[in-house]
């Protein structure tokens, strides 16, 4: 399945980025091409068995798809131009395969680091370990849902 090797690889990177420390929330950005809601139900078998990533939360923000076509176009493509991870060339009307997908912005890390910002919320309230910790975990809702 293609969300499953992008998924896949989005944890490779966030792993290396991570040098051993514990991710929280992994932030992506990803094409229209790619199926978010598959994408966010595949993160967790990718990262099961990783000691950084396991349980970490997946935060994806939909960027426009991009293609380049061999017309000489190279831009953005509205949502109804993609199908799947082949967009329709608005220069020359040609389906082309989309480039980008799936990219790496940035990890939240769990734990105390340097900061005290707080822990970050996530729209995605998808971690099995959300239980109360005792009668003084608040929470906090300072993250929009989506
Ligand atoms: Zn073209």
């Amino acid at each position: 399945m293609h969300e499953l090797s992008l998924a896949q690889e989005l944890a490779r990177r966030s792993a290396e980025m991570a040098e051993g420390r514990r991710v929280s929330v992994v932030q992506a950005r990803c094409s229209a091409g790619v199926d978010r809601e598959e994408l966010a139900s595949v993160f967790p078998v990718a990262v099961a068995g990783t000691a950084e990533l396991e349980g970490a939360a997946l935060q994806l923000e939909g960027v426009a798809a991009r293609l380049e076509c061999s017309c000489g176009f190279a831009g953005d493509l509205a949502a109804d131009q993609v199908f799947g991870h082949i967009g329709l060339c608005p220069g020359c009307g040609c389906p082309g395969e989309l480039s980008g997908g799936l990219e790496l912005v940035g990890l939240l890390f769990a734990g105390p680091a340097a900061g005290g910002a707080g822990a970050p919320t996530s729209g995605a309230v998808s971690a099995p370990e959300c239980l109360a910790l005792g009668p003084h975990a608040g929470q906090r809702r300072t993250g929009r849902a989506g």
